[in-house]
């Protein structure tokens, strides 16, 4: 849908500098371009899908399997030790493209916050630090490296 951000992207209507990490047939993954950490990924279906509901049967089987590949490819590159899976998708305050955002958590990034949970996520929107992009391109090219070496289909 020409408009929707997520759908631009991956068009290439708008440029997305780091590339895409992974597309299937259903899927894509992406770094975010949000304030959200180095190695923060954003896996959205290919389809205009603005709820889970959305999904088709091919759709919802490819996602419990990408979700865990791509967590595992985020853990094993960088030193968190959680890594936050969470579904988005308001765009303007209406219901847009959904898009699981896959975050690295560290211990050290808790206590620096001061804060856990979403509430990371909102002290990092509200620091709204702009990601150096050419530490967002070396994270992509890790992963598609990483996804090379380890990816089963
Ligand atoms: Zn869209």
């Amino acid at each position: 849908m020409i408009g929707c951000l997520a759908c631009d992207l991956t068009a290439g209507r708008v440029n997305l500098p780091s590339g895409e990490i992974l597309r299937t047939d259903l899927w894509a993954v992406e770094h975010c371009v949000g304030p959200l950490g180095i190695g923060t990924l954003v896996l959205k279906p290919l389809r205009h899908c603005i709820g889970l509901w959305d999904l088709t049967d091919a759709e919802a089987g490819e996602l419990g399997p990408l979700t865990r590949m791509m967590v595992t490819a985020t853990k094993s590159l960088t030193d968190a030790d959680q890594v936050f899976s969470s579904l988005w998708s308001f765009s303007g305050g209406e219901p847009g493209h959904i898009h699981y955002v896959l975050q690295p958590v560290t211990k050290a990034q808790r206590d620096i916050i001061g804060k856990s949970g979403p509430f990371i996520q909102t002290a990092m929107f509200d620091a709204d630090e702009t990601l150096d992009p050419e530490a967002v391109g070396q994270f992509c090219d890790r992963a598609r490296s990483w996804l090379s070496a380890h990816r089963r289909d």
